[in-house]
């Protein structure tokens, strides 16, 4: 059994949504819109264990709503609580689910939702910075990583996304720890505007 039998399986934590993709497959490479999860998409509450606490921050829905067919959104995410044994599997897949879900309802559907389970320690290939969960999205759903961009709330996010070649990343809120990117914006206001000038 491949990685992408057991994503489609729903026993791994790459997790590819077929049903988050109500466009089906289109002609050629796409251009996704990668987006790290806690801080970005939703509420950082830390080793996020309860569904209940999902809370996309403001603007996140809008922005992703509009985006439309000119990017496909995919969710790479760091969960290493579940490597640092404080989350279990099933409290981080509900948590997952529930993001999925809560967009979904909202008219937002992702692609791809990827995470890693690691610990920092481990040394493995996906835990951003390391660019892994952004190469398996870009094999796995046929992404065209130069027109790409990566979005995120930390270094980690922006280092990932240059990395693995996305022509364009985007730091969410302040600039704490120099990672800088492409762009910084204050907001996802602020982030529609500059994913509608990226023609
Ligand atoms: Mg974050
Ligand atoms: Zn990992």
């Amino acid at each position: 059994m491949t990685e992408r039998d057991r994503s489609i399986a729903g026993q791994g934590p790459r997790d590819t949504l077929a049903r988050g993709n109500p466009r089906g497959m289109t002609a050629g490479p796409r251009r996704a819109l990668f987006v790290d999860r806690d801080g970005t998409l939703i509420v950082d509450v830390g080793y996020p264990r309860d569904p209940a606490l999902v809370e996309p921050l403001p603007g996140a829905i809008d922005a992703l709503r509009a985006l439309g067919d000119r990017f496909a959104p995919v969710i790479v995410s760091n969960q290493s609580g579940l490597g640092r044994g404080l989350i279990t599997d099933a409290e981080a897949r509900a948590v997952h689910d529930r993001v999925i879900d809560v967009f979904a309802r909202a008219g937002v559907g992702f692609a791809g939702a990827y995470y890693c389970p690691h610990a920092p320690d481990a040394g493995c290939p996906c835990r951003k910075p390391a660019p892994g969960l952004l190469l398996d999205a870009a094999r796995e759903l046929d992404l065209d990583l130069a027109r790409s961009v990566m979005l995120g709330d930390k270094l980690s996010d922006i280092l990932a996304g240059r990395t693995a070649g996305c022509g364009h990343t985007i730091r969410l809120g302040p600039d704490v720890d120099g990672a800088g990117g492409s762009q910084r914006c204050d907001d996802w206001a602020a982030v529609a505007v500059v994913l509608r000038s990226l023609a």
